[in-house]
């Protein structure tokens, strides 16, 4: 497996040359470009390893399943549906364009940054250290690594850089998606988005996911069939943002992608897959990590459909 991994990646190493950083949140422009790395853990407890699999990068969108799965725990499905909704948008991540023309506004899905800030407003906790003390615990449940933590310098570039999102943040208020203090709301989604991981770390928490809610290691169960469910299938609508339907038909795996470069994907009942490759194409996806996906989707059959 570690033979094919090695060349899939080699395979694809180009493409890193075709993207560009991030560079919107100051911080993340110092990624190196070439870097290109892969984990996979199976239900078996194998795991498979090739390139830059070790190296650390913020979750950053990653980081939106696994704040809405907590949000569906504390509220219910209901109260999480009402706010936000379920559709694709078509549109880029960080869009502020469908909220004004949708009556009565909602952001319509929690993969997007408005959706994302919305649910992060449902995690219940007294005040922002609560609640992403609350995420942040499992987070490190489900990835294996009670080490996990943020990156403080991307955290602190993202809040002192985030106007669109402290735009989209303002307005949702505004039209009474959520109330409460919106400075403290964004701190927890900043802070969510700058967890630092490595390809294992994503690996696991896609792993988790494709288990059905249940680590295989510890055979314990953090949440229901029913909201890991919910989860994949996000990921499989709006998990590469105005990229998933392409993704959909090329890859054919429940992923979800950040603009640290990472990609976390769940093959339903069997793995979680890790990717890392901080250069991006122009939807905000990792530009060789998608390659490197559906190489490995082609070369292991993995597409669900
Ligand atoms: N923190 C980033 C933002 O809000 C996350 C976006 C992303 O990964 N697509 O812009």
């Amino acid at each position: 497996m570690e033979t094919l991994l090695n060349k899939i990646l080699k395979d694809n190493k180009h493409l890193t040359r075709e993207g560009k950083v991030a560079s919107y949140i100051p911080a993340l422009k110092k990624a190196n470009q070439d870097d290109l790395g892969i984990c996979i853990v199976d239900v078996n407890g194998n795991t498979y390893k090739a390139g830059e699999y070790n190296k650390k990068f913020t979750i950053q969108s990653i980081s939106k399943t696994i704040s809405l799965m907590l949000a569906i725990m504390d509220n219910g499905e209901d109260i999480v549906f009402d706010k936000i909704g379920m559709e694709p948008t078509g549109d880029a991540f960080n869009s502020m364009v469908k909220l004004e023309m949708i009556s009565p506004s909602k952001p319509l899905n929690p993969m997007i940054n408005a959706g994302a800030i919305a649910v992060a407003s449902l995690i219940k906790g007294k005040n922002a250290d609560e609640k992403f003390e609350r995420l942040l615990n499992l987070f490190r449940k489900i990835s294996n690594n009670n080490k996990l933590n943020i990156n403080k310098e991307a955290y602190l570039s993202e809040k002192e850089t985030g106007d669109r999102n402290r735009a989209l943040a303002y307005f949702m208020k505004d039209v009474g998606i959520f109330d409460g203090n919106v400075e403290e709301i964004l701190d927890v989604y900043f802070r969510q988005c700058a967890i630092e991981v490595n390809s294992i770390d994503i690996a696991n928490i896609g792993l988790f996911l494709a288990n059905r809610g249940q680590i295989p290691k510890t055979r314990e169960k953090v949440t229901t069939e029913s909201i890991a469910k919910t989860v994949k299938t996000f990921m499989i609508t709006c998990g590469m943002y105005n990229e998933s339907g392409q993704f959909a038909i090329e890859v054919g795996i429940p992923a979800k992608s950040g603009v640290g470069g990472g990609i976390m994907a769940s093959v339903p009942n069997e793995m979680g897959i890790g990717v890392f490759g901080p250069a991006l194409n122009e939807k905000g996806n990792s530009i060789a990590g998608y390659g490197v996906l559906k190489d490995l989707s082609d070369k292991l059959n993995l597409s669900i459909f």
